[in-house]
């Protein structure tokens, strides 16, 4: 850990503020450089993000996801009361966000960053305009959370191109907050009522029809035309002008070097149908200052293992959240538009060969506050490894599992338990997971 070295943070949405409070708990020196989102926008959010930002030091921003909508999906011909999401203000959670920054003692300034981080000379550096004037800031690590607006716009993995457009509305007061989903022809509708007579629509759809629409008059005709009861819409009035915000997956391809990374939507973004964009965001800015701690205090292999790790795992959550949105698009049957067939066959199945699971392998994890290289165990729903089933350490025993037959292994498993005076629901819970997990098969 160092009380030396300095890092610099651009961006201060979830993935910046959670990264820099991280590095700030580490002890490094973190400046944030940021600027206001320049749109309104709201966004639903899950109680995992909830939790994901009060362990991250977000108290402020967690006490904003309090009262919950109830959502209704109109998928795919189905109508159901889905369940409910924490409708946010994107302008009160980045205000809140930085607020959680500054009272974790993370620097914050309001800057401007131009262009990309110039890593051409021992310590990176950024330029950024201040009050008009333009300046350079170094520092020994630079992390880029500009979210969709990081100027690493070339040679990236890229979605089908989905745009959505948001307008923000007053409209007549409801009894209590509500949202819902909508697939339609053409795109899909996602609506809420978040109190106070304010209202919002977002209409998701391909470059093509987002470009038509330039206008709120645009939009309601545009969304006229749609299968979908548009009760946001209701004598509604526009409030400020509608936005357009690109809303396609992305992967950049240098993600991380030794002087600088890329977190959350900057490194990678997904089409907003997968949900959980905050959370992805999230998972990695939860690894990322024990990468950045590797990377500035770890020997040569150290460091190239904290980095192979962490393109690792920003690629299988892309691989993971893209996925869960292509599903999502295939369960609507009923549209043949491009925009459809399109989003249904991205990302396309591609075979990662055969490999043998569940088995155990090297691999970086993280162990506070770095990132080593242990064994640990690959199974159907850990691809990238576990070593612990909630605090139990679990390689050996699933090792002795896989390398022995059903009735030994459950030996060691009786075994296992008794040595630590398991109580009966943990170790059940624990047998559960090994035979979930095809570690140990059920003829027990
Ligand atoms: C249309 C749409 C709807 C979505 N809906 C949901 C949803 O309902 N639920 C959900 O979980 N996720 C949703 N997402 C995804 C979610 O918005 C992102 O995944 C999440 O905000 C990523 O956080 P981030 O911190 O990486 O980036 P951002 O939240 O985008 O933060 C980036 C920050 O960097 C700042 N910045 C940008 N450029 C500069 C610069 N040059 N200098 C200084 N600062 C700069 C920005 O002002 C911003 O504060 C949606 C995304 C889209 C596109």
């Amino acid at each position: 850990m160092s009380s030396e070295k300095s890092c610099l943070v651009l961006g201060a949405g979830i993935a910046g503020v959670t990264t820099a409070i991280g590095l700030k708990k580490l002890g490094f020196g973190v400046t944030l450089f940021y600027k206001r989102r320049p749109f309104t926008a709201y966004e639903g959010f899950s109680e995992k993000t909830k939790e994901g930002l009060l362990s991250s030091g977000c108290s402020r921003a967690s006490r904003l996801l309090e009262i919950e909508s109830v959502r209704n999906a109109n998928w795919a011909e189905a109508s159901e009361k889905v369940n409910y999401e924490y409708v946010v203000c994107r302008d009160d959670l980045d205000r809140a966000l930085l607020e959680d920054a500054g009272s974790s003692g993370v620097v914050c300034v309001e800057a401007t960053v131009v262009g990309g981080i110039d890593c051409s000379e021992a310590r990176p550096k950024v330029g950024y305009k201040y009050n008009g004037r333009q300046f350079e800031s170094a520092a020994d690590f630079i992390v880029d959370a500009r979210g969709r607006f990081t100027p690493f716009k070339e040679a990236y993995v890229c979605g089908p191109k989905s745009f959505s457009i948001l307008q923000e509305l007053e409209i007549e007061a409801m009894n209590e907050k509500r949202t819902s989903i909508d697939s339609t022809q053409d795109g899909w509708v996602w609506q809420a009522y978040v109190g106070g007579k304010r209202g919002y629509v977002q209409f998701t759809c391909d470059e093509s029809t987002a470009a038509s629409v330039n206008s709120f008059e645009d939009l309601l005709a545009l969304l006229s035309g749609q299968n979908a009861e548009l009760w946001s819409l209701k004598s509604a009035k526009p409030v400020k002008r509608i936005v357009k915000r690109d809303a396609y997956s992305k992967l950049h391809r240098e993600i991380i070097n030794e002087k600088m990374m890329l977190v959350g939507d900057a490194a990678s973004s997904i089409d907003p149908l997968s949900g959980n964009g905050a959370f992805q965001a999230m998972s990695m800015s939860s690894i990322a200052p024990f990468v950045v701690n590797t990377i500035l205090e770890g020997s040569a292999d150290e460091k190239q293992t904290a980095i192979d790790f962490y393109k690792e795992r920003v690629r299988l959550i892309f691989d993971k959240f893209s996925k869960v949105g292509r599903d999502f698009y295939r369960l609507e049957q009923r549209y043949e538009s491009g925009f459809w067939q399109e989003r249904q066959n991205w990302p396309s199945e591609v075979s990662a060969g055969v490999q043998t699971l569940p088995r155990i392998e090297k691999r970086a994890v993280v162990k506070v506050p770095n990132i080593h290289a242990q064994e640990v165990v690959i199974t159907k729903s850990n691809p990238m490894g576990v070593c612990y089933y909630g605090d139990l350490e679990v390689v050996a025993l699933a090792r002795l599992c896989l390398e022995n037959t059903p009735e030994q292994s459950w030996n060691y498993v009786d075994d296992f338990c008794r040595d630590r005076a398991l109580p009966s629901a943990t170790a059940n819970s624990l047998k559960h997971w090994l035979v979930s997990q095809n570690i140990v098969s059920i003829s027990h």
